[in-house]
């Protein structure tokens, strides 16, 4: 391929997010265990979860089938239908108590059907309380350790984040570093650490560090104890929430800020800060050299600082080559 060709895009990676569609995303349904008794006037469902135990029991009239089909399994293929309810049907035991044999017995599905809505309709009303007040009992603990895990107090001025870019080329006293999301060999670990103890040997410097994989915690660990050393995470780490801000508030120290990611922030933690608008964070990063698995030339005589134009309809798109790995950015 070269470049300027067109390319065509197969998978959106870009920013927006599709719009929510509640139907697209199907809610897990708790199996129950239930048992369904069948008497001649009578059919009773009853089921037991959570310390929660329910019986519907309803009048009903039995005819005689002629169609021959086992009443037994109409009951479990349709008691497993439960529509919008949290709950269906796991494992059911049936007892036939009536005059007529399973394969004899005639019930209009109707019937059934309005039974099984009010068995549905009453274990949802019963458990929904103790659901709710698990999820809220949750969401208060995380309210109360993120409160007891307050930030790091400091006196830094945050710079935008498209000016952190500085690295190891960083001049200022105050550095910050967003730590590679991608590490291609096992040496560049050794290559960011020599980075940062190059720069904490000046008392008159202090790096801070962007958390941009889970992997960096290694350093937060390493430096805990060294003032010089701060942190904040970093776009790539995806703090959606408070419980992701939690986790990273628990294992830092030293911790600035997080930058958010999806999530709406209404209601988060104060820790979670915005990215800037004109900062144009990557598409994705490959470990793909863009130069040598498009045969573009080898690796051995480049500069291994590239930079390509894309183009797809109205759309542009660079690519970055660092070090044979490659990063995609929108313009
Ligand atoms: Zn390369």
């Amino acid at each position: 391929m070269e470049s300027g060709a067109e390319v065509f895009k197969i998978s959106g990676h870009d920013m927006k997010l599709k719009e929510y569609r509640e139907e697209s995303w199907k809610p897990w349904k708790t199996p129950l265990s239930a048992q369904i008794t069948i008497e001649d006037s009578r059919l009773t469902i009853s089921a037991e979860t959570g310390g929660i135990s329910l019986t519907i029991d309803e009048e009903i009239t039995l005819e005689k089938s002629s169609g021959g089909k086992d009443f037994s399994l109409i009951l479990k293929e349709n008691l497993r239908k439960s529509g919008t309810s949290s709950f269906t049907a796991g494992t059911l035991t049936i007892e036939n108590r009536s005059r007529l044999k399973l394969d004899e017995i005639f019930l209009p599905l109707s019937t059934f059907k309005l039974i099984k809505k009010a068995f549905y309709k009453e274990i949802d009303r019963s458990v929904d309380p103790i659901f709710h007040s698990s999820a809220d009992g949750i969401l208060k603990s995380i309210g109360s350790h993120l409160e007891e895990n307050t930030l790091f107090s400091h006196n830094i001025k945050i710079p935008p984040r498209s000016a952190m870019e500085t690295g190891k080329e960083a001049t200022g006293k105050i550095i910050f570093y967003p730590l590679p999301p991608l590490l291609f060999h096992n040496d560049d670990f050794k290559t960011l650490e020599e980075t940062i103890e190059s720069v904490i040997g000046n008392p008159e410097k202090k790096i801070i560090l962007g958390i941009n994989n889970i992997s960096h915690l290694f350093f937060a660990e390493k430096y805990a104890k060294n003032e010089s050393v701060l942190f904040f995470t970093d776009y790539c780490t995806y703090a959606a929430n408070r419980a992701t801000a939690l986790f990273y508030r628990t294992r830092i120290k030293r911790l600035l800020f997080s930058y958010y990611w999806i999530e709406d922030p209404d209601g988060s933690p104060e820790s979670l800060r915005k990215i800037e608008n004109d900062f144009n964070p990557h598409l994705f990063v490959s470990r793909i050299c863009y130069k040598r698995h498009n045969n573009l030339g080898t690796c051995s005589q480049c500069s291994k600082n590239l930079s390509y134009n894309l183009k797809q309809r109205n759309k542009e798109f660079t690519v970055t080559v660092k070090d044979c790995i490659t990063w995609l950015y929108q313009k």
